[in-house]
């Protein structure tokens, strides 16, 4: 990717969280107009993924770095200090470890400080003064931390003391309306952008409700397990069996996609058209016969016929019959 990098060696470096939003690009340009050097990074889980970032880093030719933070997200996931928001969301927790992630980057990479595009009291549980604090200091770079949108509303940093960054520059912006941020985009010429809210699942409540199930459920949580979250019907059939159904054929492609043949169970009508059905890890003979008749329920057969299940697993395939199990009767297994 390009990058404003004439002579930036001698100009200060700062490295940007970008979330790819409004904020974040203005952030960015404020401290570009400064001639400061500035590069972005983002990072990846199965929960967001950085293509608003990539689309922003292009349209404002800022060099972005894409860091994947899988496993050190799980393991805060489970159990944030700061807690979750409405749903599995550990906002705080997830803006400290951000931070903390830059942070390591910033000084692998000879950056100066960090910054991003957070502003005071927008988010009144994520970006109000204590949660801009707490973030601060669980990320263990309080000090190289400056947030340019709302500088002139939060104590000086030393870069501003330094004289590093000019503090006349930087913006005092506070509060939900979005105004001052689309008239700023005017001036500096920035059309394309974003709408502020989505692209995060911790934030969606069926996907909450599937992931608490699988943290509650299983000690390792392995990442296609994390994908297929996203797609089908989800049944818990015991506490060790849990089965996905799929529900449109985009949803038998993506789960295909996510299906690990070293692990997963994969169970398919014979003769009828009917969903693609995945039990994730496998299950007893008695769960998979179970998770065939649930199967063959959502084929358009009566009842009382027989129908056959291709069951396609690790060591072997096989085929059994079953009697359906009806929808309205499968309900009572759905994790909702
Ligand atoms: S919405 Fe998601 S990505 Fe954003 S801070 Fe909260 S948990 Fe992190």
């Amino acid at each position: 990717m390009t990058s404003d990098s004439s002579d930036s060696c001698v100009r200060p470096r700062a490295l940007g969280l970008c979330s790819g939003g409004l904020d974040s690009i203005l952030s960015a340009l404020v401290l570009r107009e400064q001639n400061i050097h500035v590069e972005w990074i983002t990072f990846e889980t199965p929960f967001f993924d950085a293509e608003k970032a990539i689309k922003a880093a292009k349209q404002n030719k800022i060099e972005l770095h894409i860091r994947d933070i899988t496993p050190e997200y799980l393991e805060m996931l489970k159990a944030p200090p700061a807690g979750y928001g409405k749903n599995m969301n550990p906002c705080m927790d997830c803006h400290a470890l951000m931070f903390r992630k830059a942070g390591e980057f910033m000084q692998d990479h000879g950056f100066d400080f960090l910054f991003s595009g957070e502003v005071m009291g927008q988010r009144p549980m994520s970006q109000n003064g204590n949660s801009l604090r707490y973030v601060a200091k669980h990320s263990g770079f309080a000090d190289k931390i400056l947030r340019p949108l709302s500088a002139g509303k939060l104590p000086e940093t030393a870069m501003e003391q330094s004289g590093m960054v000019d503090r006349q520059r930087l913006l005092k912006l506070s509060g939900r309306s979005r105004k001052p941020q689309i008239m700023l985009a005017a001036q500096y010429g920035v059309k394309d952008y974003p709408s502020p809210a989505g692209g995060c699942l911790l934030t969606d409540k069926n996907y909450s409700t599937r992931l608490r199930d699988l943290l509650d459920h299983e000690s390792q949580q392995r990442i296609n397990e994390l994908h297929l979250l996203k797609h089908g019907r989800h049944m818990r059939l015991d506490p060790q069996t849990k089965i996905i159904i799929g529900r449109t054929k985009q949803d038998n492609e993506h789960m295909s996609r996510y299906f690990d043949p070293q692990t997963d169970m994969a169970l398919k009508v014979q003769n009828h058209p009917g969903p693609m059905v995945i039990m994730p890890g496998g299950g007893s003979k008695e769960m998979l016969f179970l998770a065939a008749s649930i199967c063959a329920g959502y084929c358009k057969v009566s009842e009382t016929s027989t129908v056959c299940v291709k069951i396609s697993g690790p060591e072997k395939d096989e085929s059994i019959s079953v009697l359906p199990v009806l929808p309205k009767e499968a309900k009572r297994f759905m994790i909702s």
